[in-house]
């Protein structure tokens, strides 16, 4: 049963509540939510729900209907998200894990790592114990395996994930593992899926040749109910009569998943398909249907791999898939995982065995690399708007969601925050892909040049009628919004004529504005998340006229907090003097050094009529030497130096 505790309970009265539920046979795991607490108390029912609900402290108790109760949405409403080692499975990213399907020497396990880590996978795969069908087919090379495995990891500064298939292995294996993975044919191992539950650490579960979804996340209960509260769940296909593929992916899982529990659940594209050009087709369509990562086999040579070669990915087809899924991730409102650079991941390990107690240089320099997951500090966020702009829910896709945000009244506001320390990081929107540039951000980067951009983020931008929670489509007559909203929304107002549209100074301060009004008759068009923080309700999501309505947004910090991620990516300002050619004269420095230039913007210089700067984004090669270069000589072609806005990570 679910007991939601009072939002008042003092420390004693939670105490004795959970003394008198152990008592009785429960047992207990406490629950912190965004809205409330709860105690969840699972065992054999002995007591009556009512007799709870009577304690001092208990606001009311919700029997779990479900026989799962740990892993089912009923107790948890949140997604549950799950740390392995420096990444975080589920919420607002996509993790891609992948490797082998078997580690079989060294070398192949650190090429492969190599390989992965290049293309952008979080966590590498690869099996020791081989659960194969055939006693005469390779089984893996178990401990040395694991050996190689983790020495692998290490280098590449990637945790490692690899298949449990024996109780006696447990221990062995828990040296050397960050994620334990239950494989397919074990799913119902009850007796391995108790042990390897008691380790406490986290486990991807893989669903059962033919079992059922029920059956899938009660097995998951065996696994959080003897200790461990990572659990990640994998669909790897089902056995149907088809034949065709090796099994038959159930997409449909994902979303019945998604309601029924708040596990996380990985898709794993190679066993379900069994062929390897299948693999990337299905691998989208599992992001696509909202899966919150991959678990993909991938071999330097597949047509040498020891078991699964055909369908095994090469690096090339990864690569590209990667790329594929950078696409994909902003139209479901997510965004791909990142590893830190090694140089950072290194540097934060030394820096971390040195002291615990970190000055706040270091603390802001290791939120910045692992932006998920700050060690000890949530990093501060400026963004331009009232609560629930969409500057704010591009932050809090960027960040993920340990941030605190701070609403500005305006860009120049978002810098000077930034400036004075009050915050660590900045958001600002760049462009659009329908209005294009916001200008008055690219002059502030110019008027601040102790700020530089730091990273880059992108969101699409669903547009939500939002209203008081009785009021209907139908019963609108005045829509508010800013004249953006009000503009890119402009089919569905078409077909509402009733709707009269007001222009507003901020999307998110619009759907406050109708809240404190209290007016049936009201609505205003923002981000589905501003409903939710002025408790308002979505009358009607994705009415923006055109889908393909993306935003991209800049983080800013102070310069001296440059974050150290090799960056790919780099904006520049410059000006040219008034003769002819002179523009392309600095275009031709970049194209001569092969740079790909992915913007050019110019704008009028304030205080010199006619005369302008031109912005450029570029993308940065491997050897940052010829950027430096590039921009050395563009300085001397141009009437100031060249200011370098940022180098950054960017998905480009
Ligand atoms: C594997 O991941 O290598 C594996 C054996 O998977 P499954 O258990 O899904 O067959
Ligand atoms: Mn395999």
């Amino acid at each position: 049963m679910v007991v939601v505790l009072e939002k008042h309970i003092t420390p004693e009265q939670k105490r004795d509540l959970r003394a008198y539920l152990e008592s009785k046979g429960y047992q207990v795991r406490e629950i912190v939510g965004q809205e409330e607490t709860i105690f969840g108390a699972v065992g054999i029912p002995r007591v009556d729900p009512r007799e709870v609900e009577l304690l001092p402290g208990v606001q009311r108790v919700i029997p779990i209907s479900k026989p799962y109760k740990l892993a089912s949405r009923e107790l948890k409403k949140e997604d549950t998200i799950v740390p392995v080692g420096p990444i975080k499975v589920g919420g607002k990213r996509i993790v891609v894990i992948a490797g082998p399907c078997a580690v079989e020497s060294r070398e192949q396990i650190l090429e492969t790592a190599r390989i992965v880590r290049a293309s952008g996978a979080v966590a590498l795969r690869g099996g020791a114990f081989k659960p194969r069908t055939s006693p005469y087919s390779f089984q893996g090379l178990g401990e040395e395996g694991l050996k190689y495995l983790k020495e692998a990891g290490e280098t590449f500064g990637m945790p490692i994930v690899t298949e449990v298939v024996a109780t006696e292995n447990v221990e062995l294996m828990q040296e050397y593992v960050d994620l334990f993975q239950i494989g397919a044919r074990n799913m119902q191992n009850f007796e391995l899926l108790k042990r390897v539950g008691r380790t406490g650490k986290p486990v991807v579960l893989k669903r059962g040749l033919s079992a059922t979804i029920e059956e899938w996340l009660m097995a998951a209960e065996y696994l959080l109910a003897h200790g461990t509260d990572n659990v990640i769940l994998c669909e790897r296909g089902i056995r149907t009569f088809e034949t065709y593929t090796r099994n038959t992916l159930d997409i449909s899982a994902i979303p019945v998943i998604k309601k029924l529990s708040h596990l996380p659940i990985l898709v794993d594209p190679s066993h379900a398909t069994g062929i390897r050009e299948k693999v990337p087709p299905v691998a989208l369509a599992a992001i696509a249907a909202g899966a919150d990562g991959l678990l993909i086999e991938v071999h330097p040579d597949p047509s040498k791999a020891l078991s699964d070669g055909a369908q095994t990915l090469y690096p090339e087809q990864f690569e590209k898939l990667m790329r594929d899924i950078e696409v994909l991730a902003p139209v479901v409102g997510k965004e791909v995982a990142k590893l830190p650079s090694l140089e950072q991941g290194r540097q934060r390990g030394r820096e971390a065995e040195k002291s615990s107690i970190l000055n706040s240089g270091f603390r802001l320099h290791s939120i910045a690399v692992d932006r998920p997951v700050p060690h000890g500090q949530v990093p501060r966020i400026a963004f331009q708007g009232e609560r629930g702009a969409y500057s704010e829910m591009a932050t809090l896709s960027y960040f993920h969601f340990e941030v605190e945000t701070y609403p500005q009244r305006s860009f120049q506001a978002v810098f000077d925050a930034v400036l004075e320390g009050k915050v660590e990081y900045g958001i600002v929107p760049l462009e659009n892909s329908l209005a294009g540039s916001i200008h008055e951000n690219y002059d502030l980067f110019l008027r601040y040049p102790d700020i530089k951009i730091v990273g880059e983020t992108q969101l699409r931008i669903i547009h939500s009628l939002i209203g008081l929670p009785d009021a209907t489509v139908e019963g609108i007559r005045k829509v508010f919004s800013h004249p953006q909203g009000l503009a890119q929304c402009a089919r569905f107002l078409d077909e509402h004529p009733y709707m009269e549209k007001v222009p507003f100074y901020d999307t998110a301060g619009s759907v406050a504005y109708v809240a404190k009004e209290g007016k049936k008759e009201y609505a205003a068009i923002a981000h589905e998340g501003a409903a939710r923080i002025y408790g308002m309700k979505v009358l009607k999501s994705g009415i923006e006229t055109n889908p393909l309505n993306y935003t991209r947004f800049a983080i800013l910090a102070r310069a001296e907090l440059e974050v150290g991620e090799h960056p790919n990516k780099a904006s520049i300002v410059f000006s040219t003097p008034d003769k002819p050619g002179s523009l392309f004269k600095c275009m031709k420095v970049l194209a001569d050094r092969n740079l790909n230039m992915k913007k050019l913007e110019s704008r009028p210089i304030a205080g010199k009529p006619w005369q302008y700067m031109f912005y450029v984004d570029l993308e940065l090669p491997e050897d940052l030497d010829i950027f430096k270069e590039a921009v050395a000589e563009i300085s001397t072609l141009s009437e100031e130096e060249v200011r370098i806005l940022g180098m950054y990570r960017a998905s480009i």
